[in-house]
């Protein structure tokens, strides 16, 4: 018998994603595994992050926080660079985290958010979103900066208030993690995303955090689907994905999803 193995695949990426240069600013949110190597792989260096982001206290969404901040920080030699997290991550909250040792908070500076502050960072508005998710300390994030707002929903169900949470977003990125109407608690399905797409109007939609079946399922067809019943462009986030946000900023900026 030939020797037993087994491949781990991951079908899409669970990187998270970079906003590069809003504000002079570069951004990498939700870094889970692989954020690191995928970022050399798309072409974008670490060492030029600013702030490092972590909405909740899940493994795929925080697992290379760590990295990234020796990264920014050159070994935790330099105090510098910013960790924005959810209080979850950065302090732990009863069985959720801590997700970034204290080693690793000492040279960053350490913001913690929590569901419905709003924080100024020179001229980048943050504020931390609500979510239904199993962290009960989850946050999503929605950036404002001059007259463009981008908001990301990070893992949450559908609930109503979500549309009002996100009110204003030109771009709108979700985690979606199912087609059609596959409910899963804690997250969206294709029809919430829908839905939710409906009521906030954005100029863009961006599914991202496929779920493996979904990635079978046809994720383009459903954007496309959810374009045609909304009005609204939809689109499924690819790994090493690049939005020129230009059209919606006056300076060049990009955001990366992987
Ligand atoms: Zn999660
Ligand atoms: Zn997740």
């Amino acid at each position: 018998m030939a020797d037993a193995f087994a491949t781990i695949t991951q079908k899409r990426m669970t990187g998270g994603f970079r906003i590069d240069d809003i504000n002079g600013k570069n951004i990498h949110v939700d870094p889970g595994p692989g954020a690191l190597v995928r970022s050399y792989q798309f072409g974008l260096n670490p060492l030029n992050l600013d702030w490092v982001m972590v909405s909740h206290s899940h493994t795929d969404h925080y697992s290379d926080a760590e990295v990234l901040l020796e990264a920014i920080t050159r070994g935790m030699t330099r105090k510098k660079g910013t960790i924005i997290g959810s209080r979850s991550v950065i302090e732990g909250y009863k069985k959720w985290g801590p997700c970034i040792s204290k080693y690793h908070l000492s040279k960053p500076k350490v913001v913690i958010m929590e569901p419905g502050d709003e924080k100024k960072f020179g001229k980048i508005g943050v504020k931390a979103t609500k979510t239904i998710h199993g962290d009960p300390k989850g946050v999503g994030f929605q950036f404002k900066y001059e007259n463009f707002t981008l908001s990301y929903t990070s893992d949450t169900e559908y609930f109503e208030e979500l549309q009002r949470e996100h009110k204003g977003a030109d771009v709108l990125i979700a985690s979606v993690i199912r087609a059609g109407n596959e409910r899963i608690r804690g997250h969206m399905c294709a029809d919430d995303f829908g839905a939710l797409v409906d009521g906030v109007s954005p100029k863009l939609a961006v599914m991202t955090h496929l779920g493996m079946k979904f990635i079978t399922d046809n994720p383009e067809g459903e954007a496309r689907r959810i374009t045609e019943e909304t009005g609204i462009k939809t689109i499924a986030a690819r790994d090493g994905m690049r939005l020129d946000l230009d059209e919606f900023l006056s300076k060049q900026q990009t955001l990366d999803e992987f």
